[in-house]
């Protein structure tokens, strides 16, 4: 049987690596395949089930370590996602968080205007939605969301893409429901980015087996694009993920563990010593880091990108 196509622009896979899982809930070393055409990687091997990848380890609903502590932060996060949109035309209207998590930047949009609601399919983000932000999300996959089609004027899909089986069929469905000229801001991990070098086998952003794209630049453009979206611009510089994806890949491949204080804040992993020390020993690499990171993504090679893309008019 031949192997089956990149998913993000359909060329040949060839063998790449081998990747240890950062997340004791799915234990395992996975192998990853690579596109000869467009740099993207795919996690081989039958995904996890959802229950599993999604609703459970550092994925539960539980209050993660310190979120009172972040709450500052996660605003100015959302507050870049709304920047982002606003940047490219889209201030008022319809808009969809498709994979909304916990509804935290759907409570954020409709604060700042937007007629905001989104789809979830695990039930405990819709709990803890509702009960966390009083925010009522539609608990379904968007496969299976019922959305009139034409009806949207922004989409935001924010590190959801890289967790589906079929890519380009879940933009092909965003793409419906988008009204001519509406936008979707594509979040997801850059495989060609400079973290994902440094990081190597260890790098934050490939959560393996969860994570079963891997997209390069050129690899979402190409699925987006062969959606029927017209890509209106790239962005590397980001707040959210990118910083802390740089100095956590630098620990992981100092330390040979994986995202130790990651998975601890999550409450997904037990406290110990020897870890524990090697990441408090790298905290005062952060502000270096971050500035490297932010440097890399001006670049265009920032550890997560957005892709803005639009339904033509
Ligand atoms: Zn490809």
């Amino acid at each position: 049987m031949a192997p089956a196509p990149c998913p993000a622009c359909g060329g040949a896979l060839r063998p790449w690596r081998t990747v240890p899982t950062s997340d004791a809930s799915l234990p395992g070393v996975f192998e990853l395949l690579r596109c000869a055409s467009c740099g993207s990687a795919v996690t081989a091997g039958a995904p996890p089930t959802f229950e599993d990848a999604h609703d459970g380890g550092s994925y539960a609903t539980r209050r993660p370590r310190g979120s009172g502590l972040a709450a500052p932060l996660l605003h100015a996060f959302d507050r870049q996602r709304l920047r982002l949109l606003a940047r490219h035309g889209a201030r008022t209207g319809r808009l969809l968080d498709a994979g909304a998590g916990r509804g935290r930047f759907v409570a954020a949009a409709a604060a700042a205007g937007w007629d905001a609601g989104g789809m979830e399919p695990a039930a405990r983000g819709v709990e803890a939605a509702r009960d966390v932000y009083g925010v009522q999300l539609q608990r379904a996959g968007i496969e299976d969301a019922a959305v009139d089609p034409g009806s949207v004027d922004a989409i935001t899909l924010w590190h959801v893409l890289e967790h589906v089986e079929d890519p380009p069929a879940t933009l092909r469905t965003l793409r419906d429901w988008l009204r001519p000229g509406g936008l979707v801001l594509i979040g997801v991990p850059n495989v060609r980015s400079l973290q994902a070098r440094i990081g190597g086998d260890r790098w934050f952003h490939l959560d393996v087996p969860r994570h079963r794209t891997h997209f390069s630049p050129e690899g979402l453009a190409r699925a987006a694009e062969a959606a029927g979206l017209e890509v209106v611009a790239f962005h590397g510089v980001l707040l959210e993920h990118n910083p802390f994806g740089m100095w956590q890949s630098v620990v992981n491949r100092l330390s040979g563990t994986t995202s130790y204080l990651y998975y601890l804040l999550k409450r997904s992993a037990p406290l110990r010593l020897r870890p524990l020390a090697i990441t408090l020993a790298s905290l005062p690499l952060l502000p270096g880091l971050a500035a490297l990171e932010l440097a890399a993504g001006a670049r265009g090679r920032g550890g997560t990108m957005v892709l803005v893309a639009r339904r033509p008019r």
